[in-house]
C-alpha cells in the first residue's frame, strides 16, 4: 500500500477488478457483474465503498430513458466510503480518510465554468460516474453500485467526521441539487419559502431550508405527507389539490424549490411567489406546460433550473451538514435488492432514499 510517506515508490501499476451490480443493456434486471479498476494514476485515489445511495437517475440511465447510456452499465453517484491507496502526486487525501464522491469524477479543470466551480457545465464535458467515457483512456466510467472506485483528487470530498457514514451517500446527490439552489438565492431568515414535492429530493430541501432559517411549506398534492413533512421540519403544508388553499397563499412564497420529478403545470405553483420570487425547478427534466408570460411580468417573478453543484460547493454542502447535523431520512438496502428497490422508487415508495450497504456484495 502508496502512503504519503514513501513518495519514492511507484503506485501500483496494475488494474483491479471490483466486484459489481449492474445492467447489460437497456432496461434488463441488475445482476452482478466484474469490472475493472484502472491502476491508480498519480492524482488518483482508490476508495472502498461503503454505501452507495439510489437516485432516480439510476433507473433511467439504466434504461436509458434520455438516450445517452452505454453498457454494461454499473450505476450509482451517492458514494461513501474510505481511501485506501493514493497516486503520488495526491495531496488533498491520505490512506484512511472518509470521503465521499457524487454524479462527476472528472473535467478539463481549466475552462470558464470549471475554473468557477462549476464543474457540472465543464465546456468540454464534464465526465459522469458512471456511464461517462475516461478523458484519457476512453474506457468507460462505472458506478458505485460496487466494492472499489478509483477517482482523480479533485473530485473527491471529505466527509466530515460527525456524520453518520451509513446515511450520508444521498447528499451527494440529493443533498447538492437542493442545497445549491438555496443558497445561490439566498434562502435564509425572515423568508417564507415553499417546496413542492416531497421525494428523496423535497425531503432534502425541507431539512435545509429549515436549517437556513427560512419559514418553510411543504407544497404536496397527497393529503398523507403532511405529517411526514412536519416530521422533517416543515412549518406548514400547503395541498396543492385544495384550491381554496392554493388561492388563499397565492403571492406568498419568497422561493419555491420545486422538486417535482415528472412534467406538470407550472402556473399554479408560480402563482403562489411574491413580486420579485423566484421557483428553481430542479426534478422535471420535462416539459413545463401552463407557463404563461404574465405570470412572470405582472410581478417580476423568475423561473429558473439548476443541475447538482459544483465540487467547491459540494464541499460546502457536506460541511454545512456536519455542522448542522443534516443527514438523509434512508431505507438500508442489500445490493441484491436493488431490482425490488427500483421498483419501489418508481412507486413512490421510500422514505426518502435506498442505500445500499457495499459490505452485502463481499
Ligand atoms: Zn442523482
Ligand atoms: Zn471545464
Amino acid at each position: 500500500m502508496a502512503t504519503t510517506a514513501q513518495p519514492e515508490l511507484e503506485t501500483p501499476a496494475q488494474p483491479t477488478t471490483a466486484k459489481a451490480w449492474g445492467v447489460e443493456s437497456a432496461g434488463a434486471a441488475a445482476l452482478p457483474l466484474t469490472i475493472e479498476r484502472r491502476a491508480l494514476r498519480p492524482e488518483d485515489v482508490a476508495i472502498k465503498i461503503s454505501y452507495c445511495g439510489i437516485c432516480h437517475s439510476d433507473l433511467h440511465m439504466a434504461r436509458n430513458d434520455w438516450g445517452m447510456s452505454r453498457y454494461p452499465m454499473v450505476p450509482g453517484h451517492e458514494i461513501v466510503g474510505t481511501v485506501t491507496d493514493i497516486g503520488r502526486g495526491v495531496s488533498r487525501h491520505k490512506v484512511g480518510d472518509r470521503v465521499a464522491v457524487g454524479c462527476l469524477v472528472d473535467s478539463d479543470l481549466t475552462c470558464e465554468q470549471c475554473r468557477a466551480g462549476f464543474e457540472q457545465f465543464c465546456a468540454t464535458g464534464a465526465t459522469l460516474t458512471y456511464s461517462g467515457i475516461d478523458r484519457q483512456d476512453g474506457s468507460l466510467t462505472q458506478g458505485g453500485y460496487s466494492q472499489h472506485i478509483v477517482v482523480r483528487e479533485e473530485f473527491v470530498c471529505r466527509l466530515p467526521d460527525s456524520l453518520d457514514i451509513a446515511k450520508a451517500a444521498p447528499l451527494l446527490c440529493a443533498g447538492i441539487t437542493t442545497y445549491s439552489p438555496l443558497r445561490k438565492y439566498g434562502v435564509g431568515p425572515g423568508q417564507k419559502v415553499g417546496i413542492a414535492g416531497l421525494g428523496g429530493l423535497g425531503h432534502m430541501g425541507v431539512k435545509f431550508a429549515v436549517a437556513l432559517g427560512a419559514d418553510v411549506t411543504m407544497i404536496t398534492t397527497s393529503p398523507g405527507k403532511g405529517q411526514d413533512a412536519r416530521e422533517l421540519g416543515a412549518h406548514h403544508v400547503l395541498l396543492s389539490t385544495d384550491a381554496e388553499a392554493m388561492a388563499s397563499s397565492a403571492n406568498r412564497f419568497d422561493f419555491i424549490l420545486n422538486t417535482i420529478p415528472v412534467s406538470h403545470e407550472v402556473g399554479p405553483y408560480l402563482n403562489l411567489l411574491k413580486p420579485n420570487g423566484t421557483m428553481v425547478v430542479v426534478g422535471a427534466i420535462d416539459s413545463l406546460p401552463g407557463l404563461h408570460g404574465g405570470q412572470l411580468v405582472m410581478r417580476n417573478r423568475a423561473i429558473a433550473g439548476s443541475l447538482i453543484g459544483g465540487l467547491p460547493e459540494t464541499q460546502e454542502m457536506l460541511d454545512f451538514c456536519g455542522e448542522h447535523g443534516i443527514l438523509p431520512e434512508i431505507e438500508t438496502i442489500r445490493i441484491d435488492e436493488v431490482n425490488q428497490a427500483w421498483a419501489r422508487m418508481e412507486k413512490g415508495d421510500v422514505r426518502y432514499r435506498f442505500v445500499i450497504d457495499m459490505a452485502s456484495l463481499a
